[in-house]
């Protein structure tokens, strides 16, 4: 028998989810983000899923995009970090992979190729990770035109970097460069929403946006959860309860024997730990569920393990179902407690937690 440590995914409620990017997303249409194995979902079962409704999927890397044809699935995929090396770009020509150059050095790829994929350019609006200054633009296109590429541009990509926070200032800002910068060459396509911005009431969402996290139910807006969001939850962790016992007061659970009980406290082993991706940072009052009871965490988390306090659930016993997170528990929630982001927690869980699909 497997251990019972599983990652269970609700794909209807991933559908569910990119509807409401879809409705959120202002008439603009919506590429599915499933880059870093589908934010730890699985990025085959996760792109098929969502085969009927998405037009275009987004990845970061062209190993990404292999995976979606892997799957069975023709729909063209964005590489959003464009590619690593001249031969990608053949790759890209060959498979409707349209990458999204950022780079000079891209360029020059380009220019001593024949075979040529669809692409985008990215530009730097602001957040100053990847892609073309706007006084570059003119430069740019001056080279596509003179290298005859130009037809294969389908539009420009730009990232926020606050958009999680309603109250910035910087999406607004970053959303104007982008317009000043792209006006002088009209009939392109532009994309710029992350998930955040279908948050954004009055952000313009031009031609496709491209949520990631909200697809998944993680919510991309600082202090509100994905369900406050209207997001259904996709991934419910689970682990059994392995053992049970009384603490006596005064004696202490765990590595560092940094929590002690200050009364007899009947807890549970829990066989999860950190070497499945569970947050070693989430410490002691970290919320978990056993039979659709809210418990906590008590002491370390360690490799393959961890503890709760069971006072909330009396009638737990060996054998039953502790979920880290899911419909009980947010991940959200969780992810604050582990001073982290849901992304990071669900693109963390490793190969050794089955993930199984619903
Ligand atoms: C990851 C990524 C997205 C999706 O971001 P979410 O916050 O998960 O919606 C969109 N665009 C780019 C360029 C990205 O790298």
């Amino acid at each position: 028998m497997p251990r019972s440590t599983v990652a269970r995914i609700d794909l209807d409620a991933l559908r569910k989810n990119y509807q409401t990017a879809l409705n959120r997303a202002g008439g603009a249409q919506v590429m599915a983000v499933v880059k870093a194995d589908g934010y730890g979902h699985g990025i085959g079962p996760v792109a098929s899923a969502l085969d009927s409704l998405a037009p275009k999927f987004a990845v970061a890397c062209i190993e990404e995009a292999a995976a979606i044809r892997e799957a069975g699935l023709a729909q063209p995929v964005v590489l959003l970090q464009g590619v690593h090396a001249e031969a990608d770009i053949d790759e890209c020509a060959r498979n409707r992979f349209e990458p999204v150059f950022h780079s000079f050095q891209q360029l020059s790829w380009l220019e001593r190729l024949e075979a040529r994929p669809a692409f985008w350019l990215k530009v730097n609006s602001g957040m100053n990770r990847l892609g073309f200054h706007p006084d570059e633009l003119a430069k740019v296109m001056g080279r596509l035109q003179a290298m005859s590429a130009e037809k294969g541009l389908l539009g420009f990509v730009t990232h926020f970097a606050c958009a999680d926070d309603p109250d910035s200032a910087m999406t607004a800002q970053q959303t104007s460069v982008f317009e000043k910068a792209t006006s002088a060459f009209p009939g392109l396509m532009k994309s710029v929403a992350n998930s955040a911005a279908h948050f954004h009431p009055d952000q313009p969402m031009f031609d496709w946006s491209r949520p990631g996290i909200m697809l998944y139910g993680g919510s991309p807006m600082v202090g509100k959860t994905g369900p406050e969001l209207g997001l259904e939850p996709v991934m419910s962790l689970e682990a059994p309860l392995i053992s049970t016992r009384m603490v006596p007061a005064g004696e202490s659970v765990g590595y560092g024997a940094g929590w002690v009980a200050d009364r007899d406290t009947r807890m549970g082993m829990v066989a999860i730990g950190y070497g499945d991706g569970y947050p070693r940072h989430a410490g002691t009052n970290t919320p978990a569920a056993i039979n659709g009871q809210r418990i906590r965490l008590i002491g370390r988390v360690s490799m393959d393990m961890l503890a709760v306090d069971l006072t909330n659930a009396p009638d737990s016993k060996e054998g039953d179902t502790v979920e880290l997170w899911g419909r009980t528990v947010g991940v959200d929630e969780v992810a604050t407690c582990a001073g982290t982001i849901s992304y990071e927690l669900m693109t963390g869980i490793t190969g050794r937690v089955p993930r199984q699909y619903r």
